[in-house]
């Protein structure tokens, strides 16, 4: 396969700075010498600096949890892409099914910031996935078309070689239910034939699309087996180094 794998660390809001020292120090001294993966972390905004220190040259790579779309101004409480990447961050998370759900984020607003973070050079790893409801009204794969066509509305196909695309359908996180390697590898298929229509088969092949919910290293080798499946975007298993680092050791 062309595409490398990818395996991310969605940290939520979780650990203090304290903490994600820790737990950054731990995923560093357990794979920061792997070069075969790409391999980021994503801490909260408070513990970026921090972490950064610690995995600075290593194969670990930083990635925020979210951002605004504004360069700057009068928007109380949030963080620009300028700001992320001054702290050194490669990626930033945009349209988590969590901001959807609990911030009311649609793809208009997901999209902008997807555009605010290419022209930034942040690599956003962009999320879409249905809820159980939808996939119980088989509106999966509609869902899922209409996230990353709006989340990736008006980007060029050199833009879009710079996006990461998660797939994470809501009924997974952090719920212990993960998709059968066969349902997650439709999705991922699928999503690929979107792209394929929007920037052309080549540019398709090379989008990493990542798989979320639940994956840990019990069900990883069978996902990433899967031919559509480039990598994980991990919640929970990403909060101990040693199930983190059998993740990336599984790509
Ligand atoms: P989970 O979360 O691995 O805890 O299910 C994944 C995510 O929400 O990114």
């Amino acid at each position: 396969m062309s595409r490398r794998y990818f395996i991310a660390g969605n940290w939520k809001m979780n650990k203090t700075s304290s903490e994600a020292a820790a737990l950054a120090q731990g995923v560093v001294e357990a794979v920061g010498n792997v070069s075969n993966v790409d391999i980021a972390i994503c801490p909260t905004f408070t513990s970026l600096e921090t972490v950064e220190k610690i995995i600075e040259g290593s194969n670990v790579k930083l990635g925020a949890q979210n951002m605004h779309f504004e360069k700057s101004g009068a928007f109380t409480g949030e963080i620009s892409a300028a700001m992320l990447r001054e702290l050194h961050c490669a990626y930033v998370i945009l349209g988590h099914s969590e901001r959807r759900q609990y911030f009311k984020e649609c793809d208009c607003l997901i999209n902008k910031k997807v555009k605010a973070a290419v022209a930034s050079s942040l690599k956003p790893i962009l999320c879409v996935g249905e809820t159980l409801e939808e996939r119980e009204a088989n509106k999966t794969i509609e869902v899922v078309s209409t996230q990353t066509k709006g989340g990736l509305d008006g980007l060029t196909a050199e833009e879009a070689l710079k996006v990461v695309i998660a797939y994470e359908p809501v009924w997974a996180i952090g719920t212990g239910k993960t998709a059968t390697p066969a349902m997650a590898q439709e999705v991922h298929a699928e999503i690929r034939k979107v792209l394929a229509g929007m920037f052309g088969e080549n540019v398709a092949e090379k989008i990493q699309i990542l798989y979320g919910g639940s994956m840990k290293p019990e069900n990883a080798d069978e996902l990433l087996a899967q031919k559509d499946i480039d990598g994980g975007l991990i919640g929970g298993a990403a909060l101990k180094a040693d199930s983190f680092a059998a993740l990336v050791n599984s790509a």
